[in-house]
């Protein structure tokens, strides 16, 4: 059996959007202490990558208001250490309000409590859900379409799974879903580099390869069915 599985974003794709060199960041770079026992180094990580992306660190910057937690607010104490990193003078910083407040926020689910090591992607994707808790409360995270809302006009992707047999080229019926962050292995983008290195370079390249390395392994049934595509068997 072949198979293939396609991410499909409606109206573009990756290779329209990114563009080579657009990446760079001008923020100014400073650290995050992580003191023994603190055990903030996946926080941290989560913030740094916030931070040097400029949309994000902009966006937030511009937002006037937010319904405020107060001492476990994430959005007031990620808005604090960004002001940090803008203006003090130390090389670096405490991320401490922030662990604070994360783990406040997560206590009843014992996640990212202080002290304990947590996982970074897990906590990047939790901080970005909760901007949208924070800017749009009354709003189901799967329909907000809110102007200002950073974590959905900036991250969410509306993507279609769509499963395509190579062999009689059947197609299932697209499944649309809506996710913030797309899990891709490193091991499996370096392997579809590596079996495609001798392809000319193009702009769009970035994101088939993404789409390749996420559906490796991905080994499914024919949509129409063993009886009528029987090439699907090799
Ligand atoms: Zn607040
Ligand atoms: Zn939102
Ligand atoms: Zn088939």
């Amino acid at each position: 059996m072949a198979w293939a599985k396609f991410f499909r974003k409606p109206g573009g794709n990756l290779g329209r959007v990114y563009q080579p060199g657009s990446m760079l960041s001008l923020a100014p770079t400073k650290g995050l202490l992580n003191e023994p026992g603190q055990n903030s180094c996946f926080l941290n990580s989560a913030v740094q990558v916030l931070w040097q992306l400029d949309i994000f660190r902009r966006s937030l910057r511009q937002l006037p208001n937010h319904y405020c937690l107060g001492e476990a607010c994430i959005f007031c104490a990620l808005k604090g250490i960004f002001s940090q990193f803008q203006d003090s003078r130390e090389r670096a910083l405490p991320s401490d309000n922030l662990r604070i407040a994360l783990a406040e926020t997560f206590k009843d689910e014992q996640r990212f409590q202080l002290g304990f090591m947590d996982d970074a992607a897990e906590c990047f994707e939790n901080i970005l859900e909760r901007i949208h808790l924070h800017i749009a409360p009354d709003v189901d995270t799967d329909a907000c379409t809110s102007k200002v809302c950073i974590t959905h006009q900036k991250f969410a992707m509306t993507l279609y799974e769509q499963a395509v047999c190579r062999s009689c080229g059947a197609s299932s019926d697209p499944l649309p879903f809506t996710q913030l962050v797309n899990y891709v292995s490193t091991t499996a983008l370096c392997q579809q580099f590596f079996e495609r290195k001798d392809e000319k370079p193009r702009s769009d390249m970035f994101g088939e390869l993404l789409q390749a390395a996420g559906t490796i392994g991905d080994l499914r049934d024919c949509p129409v069915g063993d009886l009528v595509c029987g090439s699907c068997f090799t």
